[in-house]
């Protein structure tokens, strides 16, 4: 029999996230505070996010417990299954082995849940009972609204406000866990007014979004924010994905030999590739190949300098040193709406610049051609976002096709693409388009680049 699924067991489930920090060949460029430009204190960060997180963000311990509360939760829908894509490698004529992590199976429908949970539990904990976030295509809202659901947290979402027009599903499934979500710009902040005023039609950024419910959260003693992407302790919280993945590997006695995956933040990715980057630094693996896969219109890691910037339009986050497309760069609307930001994970931009992974830009129309032969073949119809994933996953296949190699390649599968079908509905009308590198805006935005 060929086996087509891979599961864990729950009792299988990691006990422990992996942090890489303590790991890395060199260490990570430290976050600095906005006005003076010194690195970050924990105290700094105190108005936003629980002492744990904070903990979390800089600690330089190797193996850190996953609390029973957050498994207990987990356990929904994780372990998360491994498919061997054997239909795919079929229509593909591919000697390649292509296996796919898929973490559309949580309630939410993606990767994110997986440091949604975690976060709302250590807020909880520590007796904060209201958050706020932003969200862009509204994948992070919902998740973290399904979050606030689970321990009992009021939530309440900036969302991008031409995605709050256009993507009215993602809004209701925030409604129905019971969390508030608000168009951004909005009347509700400083940040929002101030651009309402120069444009009261502005479709808005994930950028200001972010600026909008950080600036709530700091102006409010019962209030804190979650961040559903890019920090250090929200890829920690991923590291599930990888050390899953790794483990069923181990089973099945394979290793991969090219992983890829879709990056926005860094954090569906940073989760699956970390553990095995630990294999390359420490020469165990030396040559697989870690592909971090963007849009071509929102090149961060492929054209973004690697450079000290804010996290949000308005500058109130502290200064990380990541890729960037300057924190004012607003990206054509694309669909996958969660690739869309202008920096990226720190911790990936690191890997990045030691030459431990790679990047590569796609265009529109190829993603949406890769997801249509993959729901073809193997079943799941993904989000716009993953089949950023799933183009670089096929290509490499099709290399190997030419080459006659049989590779291993692991495609980090981040999540379904069902409430995402005016997206498929518009690739199938002829309505989408690639959109050129925008270099004359970049460079512009990148004028604006703090110096530190
Ligand atoms: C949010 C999202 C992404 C991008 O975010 P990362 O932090 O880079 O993972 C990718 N895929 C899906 C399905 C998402 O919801």
């Amino acid at each position: 029999m060929e086996q087509t699924k891979y599961v864990l067991s729950e009792k299988d489930m990691p006990k422990q996230w992996y942090n890489i920090l303590p790991d890395l060949p060199e260490p990570l460029p430290p976050p600095l505070h906005p006005g003076t430009g010194k690195p970050l204190t924990p105290d700094d960060l105190a108005p936003l996010f629980p002492m744990e997180l904070i903990k979390q963000e800089m600690s330089l311990e190797r193996y850190i417990d996953i609390p029973e509360e957050v498994r207990e939760i987990y356990r929904l829908w994780r372990p998360t299954t491994l498919f061997r894509a054997r239909r795919l490698e079929k229509a593909l004529k591919t000697p390649a082995k292509i296996y796919y992590k898929y973490e559309g199976s949580s309630p939410p429908g993606s990767h994110k849940p997986n440091t949604a949970i975690a976060q709302a539990y250590y807020n909880k904990k520590e007796g904060a009972n209201r958050i706020t976030t932003e969200t862009g295509a509204g994948q992070w809202g919902s998740a973290l609204a399904f979050a606030g659901a689970v321990f009992n947290i009021d939530v309440k979402v900036y969302m991008v406000r031409i995605s709050y027009d256009q993507k009215p599903y993602r809004k209701i499934m925030m409604q129905t866990w019971g969390a508030e979500c608000v168009p951004s710009p909005s009347t509700h902040t400083k940040a929002g007014r101030a651009v309402l005023e120069q444009d009261p039609n502005s479709p808005g950024s994930l950028g200001l979004a972010i600026s909008e419910a950080v600036e709530e959260a700091v102006s409010r003693d019962d209030t804190h924010y979650s961040l559903g992407s890019v920090l250090n302790h929200v890829l920690l919280h991923q590291t599930v994905i990888g050390l899953e993945a790794k483990k069923m590997l181990e089973q099945i006695g394979d290793y991969p030999d090219i992983i890829v995956g879709c990056v926005g933040g860094g954090s569906n990715f940073g989760g699956m590739l970390i553990p095995f980057v630990k294999d390359k630094i420490e020469g165990k693996k030396p040559d697989l190949r870690i592909i971090n896969v963007e849009p071509a219109s929102c090149p961060t890691l492929t054209k973004g300098p690697y450079s000290y910037d804010f996290g949000d339009e308005a500058g109130l986050t502290p200064l990380l040193k990541m890729n960037t497309l300057g924190h004012d760069f607003m990206p054509p609307p694309v669909h996958a709406g969660g690739l869309r930001y202008h920096g990226m994970a720190p911790i990936i931009c690191h890997l990045l610049n030691l030459g431990l992974v790679e990047a590569r830009a796609v265009h529109q129309l190829g993603t949406f051609d890769a997801g249509v032969q993959f729901a073809r073949s193997e079943g799941f119809i993904s989000a716009p976002e993953t089949d950023h994933a799933i183009r670089a996953g096929i290509d490499e296949a099709i290399k190997c096709r030419e080459t006659g190699e049989a590779k291993t390649i692991l495609i980090a599968h981040s999540g379904h693409g069902l409430v995402d079908m005016a997206a498929y509905e518009a690739f199938f009308a002829g309505k989408l388009k690639d959109y050129a590198y925008p270099g004359a805006k970049i460079q512009e935005s990148l004028k604006k680049l703090p110096k530190v």
